[in-house]
């Protein structure tokens, strides 16, 4: 089998209703879906987190070193393409664009052996992954936590058995969010936040210690992932665990993360710190340090269809017992047009797990329709 093609999907879409984390608010969302095709006629489907026409540009400047290889050969390509483009891109967008087309190259290897890529990954550790809920962004109205609130009960409805909001406005007005979201739930419901590195060490301490009592599952980026020592001094300071590593890249950059034990939870991005072959690397290296793996998961279906492929096979987080604690995938539950529409059978949490697709590859359908229904303009 050799490749012939390799394309990259620039997708974007209105929002109907623009929503706000720390540091911006989101009009629409754009996606970058990888798409390679080989000479036996069988399809492989990636997706880049990240700029999306920077990451367009990675993957058709690395695809055409792709062509007439042999996609089974996926360390190899891997290391290839890295190696390439060692001197200019160990983080950032080449390793996005890598991150896409690897998931493409295990869907095709999937496809290939007519096998999911969690059989070929060493096997499935579970069939059905939990999911937690990520939402609780700001919208534009007067009293935030009247709809925060009214999510946060619609999630857990819907069966989330853990959800994560949003701070990083200002420590007085997270405390307010945060008691408001902790009372509305109870206290059996699982309940994270996610400062998006908003904070400096001293603001995400003052936050960290006025919340500790609402029994927060971790405080996820209190401040810029380049401040290893931030993280530390946080970490130290609070009963809360620590949460990192969606703006990290491949093992190399985890190593530091692991070795200083800057965080409790990693959580790498399959569609941007290098794809499923290095996340699966991050996360048997997290299991060495006895560190949780939790990977940030932000795009379409396939992007979601990688990451429940990758938690089939991760180890529980805590050992084996009679009761172990599982991983969670993180599951998005804004508005995101392309998402919905981009899978022939979306993948949706019931009662809060996601079943793991059995079919080959990831296990999914792409419609290509709408590949050129949210076309972004060049
Ligand atoms: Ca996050």
């Amino acid at each position: 089998m050799k490749i012939t093609d390799v394309r990259a999907h620039v997708l974007e879409a209105q929002l109907a209703q623009p929503f706000a984390y720390s540091r911006m608010w989101y009009a629409k969302r754009m996606s970058m879906i990888v798409e390679i095709t080989t000479d036996e006629g069988l399809v492989g489907w990636g997706e880049c987190y990240g700029p999306a026409r920077i990451n367009a540009a990675v993957v058709k400047e690395l695809g055409s070193f792709l062509i007439g290889q042999d996609p089974v050969r996926g360390e190899f390509l891997w290391h290839e393409l890295y190696a390439r483009y060692r001197d200019h891109g160990q983080k950032g967008v080449v390793i996005q664009g890598l991150s896409g087309i690897d998931i493409a190259l295990w869907d095709l290897r999937g496809k290939y052996f007519g096998q999911p890529i969690h059989r070929l990954m060493g096997g499935p550790v579970r069939d059905k992954i939990k999911a937690y809920a990520t939402g609780l962004y700001r919208r534009d109205r007067p009293d935030h936590t009247v709809y925060l609130c009214e999510e946060a009960l619609e999630s857990r409805a819907l069966g989330f058995q853990a959800m994560k909001l949003k701070v990083g406005f200002g420590v007085d007005d997270d405390v307010k969010a945060v008691r408001a979201v902790r009372e509305a739930i109870g206290p059996d419901i699982g309940l994270m936040i996610d400062a998006n590195h908003a904070y400096d060490a001293v603001e995400a301490i003052r936050l960290g210690r006025r919340i500790e009592k609402y029994d927060i599952g971790w405080f996820e980026e209190p401040v810029p992932p380049e401040d290893l020592d931030g993280h530390l001094a946080v970490k130290s300071a609070l009963s809360i665990p620590i949460a990192t590593g969606e703006c990290e890249f491949t093992r190399i950059g985890f190593r530091s993360l692991l070795e200083r034990r800057a965080a409790d939870y990693i959580q790498p991005d399959l569609c941007a710190a290098g794809g499923l072959s290095e996340c699966k690397k991050i996360a048997d290296m997290a299991l060495a340090f006895g560190v949780r793996f939790a990977p940030h998961v932000w795009g379409t279906g396939i992007a979601v269809a990688a990451a429940v492929q990758l938690l089939s096979v991760a180890a529980d987080w805590t050992p084996p017992s009679l009761n172990p604690v599982e991983p969670m995938l993180e599951f998005d539950r804004t508005e995101h047009p392309v998402r919905s529409a981009l899978l022939a059978a979306p993948i949706a949490p019931v009662n809060g797990y996601v079943t793991v697709p059995t079919g080959p590859g990831l296990g999914i359908e792409v419609n290509r329709e709408v590949l050129t229904r949210f076309r972004a303009d060049a």
